[in-house]
Parts: structure tokens; C-alpha cells; sequence
């Protein structure tokens, strides 16, 4: 099996508190590396000139609304998405389910405002009151195999590279999670096409500040292999992982979910993440 699920099966009896979130997110992504499977298409070739000139010039490959997507296959997964909620959350998905014919939400329109517009989690949360933040989770899910895909064609064919931004060469999504390897090198990873890029140790991906003097971080006692990178400047933060001490390679979607206490330490104290999941590059 995946070591990725299987940590989290294991980290599922140790975190009693963490059970149901846990459940739900091995039921996820087991859904999504089938649905993976059934979807393996090519994409469009890819432009040699294009590759070189966006990361040359510090751009993303594709803007977020250039990826293309398939709206019936996205429609089906958002609902199958949802069938794993009401399977294991009857009352959080009649809920969700309640709200969305309430207010009329639709996910094609949606999803067109949120990759054209980058309409932010605050926003849908104004529009569909408490259930907002769960239909949001939801709504990146769904977009979560065909962003893979692509990207992991996009590595093929864009091997070595430089980037020295601190966010996604291939989607320009800001990254999910640090991680700090061998020598201190630093890698950030990116939660939606799952790309992986080096960037300095002492920087913020955020807003480039490299006083020492403003970036800090936190840990918990007894969770040495992570901390919470901060940057006092723009006051966000950056779960890392220390795999220095690691036997295998993270799953980076199973450590997101294994540290969301750490997301609700750095929050208590004011720091936050992008608002915008994506870079806004002209
Ligand atoms: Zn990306
Ligand atoms: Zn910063």
C-alpha cells in the first residue's frame, strides 16, 4: 500500500481527536488516486519556447484558469466528493447539501470565478453563510487530479529549472508546505498540482523578506521534525517538515492533514495564510 495512507492509518489511532478528519482524508485521496488512474490522458503538447521563456521570466507555466478542465468529468468527482461526506458525515452533508440548494450554488460557475477572479474562501463564506469553508475544501478537491496530471506532465518535459519564486513554477499556486532536507535545503510543494520547487531557507515564499531579524518559527514540545515557519513582516506561515530524520518520503496531502493543529496554533496567534490561493502575475 501507499506509505502516505498507511501513515495515515496508523497516525488515525494514535490521534483519536484527528479520527474523523483522518478517515475522511484517507477516503479522499484514495478516490483521487483512482480517479487519476481512470482519467490518464495526454495533454496538449507542450511548448518548448513557452517552458523557457515562463521560467525564465519568473512565470507560471499556465495561469489557474488556463488548466484545462473538463467540466463533466470535475461534476462527477465533485459529486462523488461529496458522496464520501454523506457517507461518513450524513449531518454535515445535509447541511452542506441544504445550503448549496439555498443559495443556488453551482460548481461550473463557481469554479470559473475562482480560477479567473481567484474568488477567496472569505468570499464564498460571505455567500454561503457557515457551510462555506467545507463547500470551499470541497471545491479544491475537485480540482485536485486534473491540476495533478497536467503538472506531472509539465515535469517531463520541464526537467532541470531555476525558480526563485515562492510560488508554483507550474500553476502558480503559493505552497501548502515547507520542507527541509539534507544540508538545510529547503523545498516548498505546491497543494494543488502537487509540484515541488527549491527556495532559499532564510526568504519568505510570501513576500520575499529576507531580514533575518523578521522571519522566526514555532514548535511543538514533542513534534521535532515540524515547525511552523513565520514571517513577521507579512505575518504569514508555512507548515515545514524536518525529513532529515526520515526513513521514507512524505506524502505532502497526508502531512497537510496530520498538522492541522499547527494551522490552528499559527492562526490563534494571527498569522495566516495567502488569502489568494494563487499568484497574480501579468
Ligand atoms: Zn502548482
Ligand atoms: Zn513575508
Amino acid at each position: 500500500m501507499d506509505t502516505g495512507l498507511q501513515k495515515l492509518r496508523q497516525q488515525k489511532e494514535k490521534m483519536p481527536n484527528y479520527r474523523e478528519v483522518l478517515e475522511l482524508a484517507e477516503r479522499l485521496i484514495t478516490l483521487k488516486q483512482q480517479t487519476k488512474k481512470q482519467w490518464a490522458f495526454l495533454p496538449s503538447s507542450m511548448d518548448p519556447i513557452k517552458l523557457r521563456i515562463h521560467i525564465q521570466e519568473g512565470f507560471p507555466y499556465l495561469r489557474p484558469d488556463e488548466i484545462p478542465l473538463n467540466p463533466a468529468q470535475i461534476q462527477g468527482y465533485f459529486q462523488s466528493l461529496l458522496g464520501i461526506l454523506k457517507e461518513q458525515n450524513p449531518k454535515k452533508y445535509e447541511a452542506l447539501r441544504n445550503s448549496i440548494t439555498a443559495k443556488g450554488f453551482e460548481l461550473a460557475s463557481f469554479l470559473k470565478r475562482f480560477l479567473e477572479e481567484r474568488l477567496t474562501e472569505d468570499r464564498l463564506g460571505k455567500e454561503m453563510g457557515k457551510e462555506g469553508s467545507l463547500l470551499f475544501f470541497f471545491v479544491l478537491q475537485s480540482l485536485k487530479p486534473a491540476f495533478e496530471i497536467h503538472a506531472e506532465y509539465w515535469r517531463k518535459e520541464q526537467k532541470e529549472f531555476f525558480w526563485a519564486q515562492g510560488y508554483c513554477p507550474f500553476c502558480g499556486g503559493y505552497p501548502g508546505m515547507g520542507e527541509i532536507r539534507e544540508e538545510g535545503k529547503r523545498i516548498l510543494h505546491c497543494p494543488l498540482c502537487a509540484t515541488e520547487w527549491d527556495f532559499p531557507r532564510l526568504q519568505c515564499p510570501y513576500c520575499l523578506n529576507e531580514d533575518q531579524e523578521k522571519l522566526t518559527y514555532f514548535q511543538v514540545e514533542g513534534e521535532a521534525g515540524y515547525r511552523v515557519d513565520i514571517c513577521l513582516l507579512c505575518r504569514r506561515y508555512l507548515k515545514t517538515v524536518d525529513v532529515r530524520e526520515r526513513v521514507e518520503d512524505p506524502n505532502w496531502e497526508v502531512e497537510d492533514y496530520l498538522t492541522l493543529h499547527l494551522d490552528h496554533l499559527a492562526q490563534e496567534e494571527g498569522y495566516t495564510r495567502p488569502e489568494g490561493l494563487f499568484v497574480e502575475v501579468r
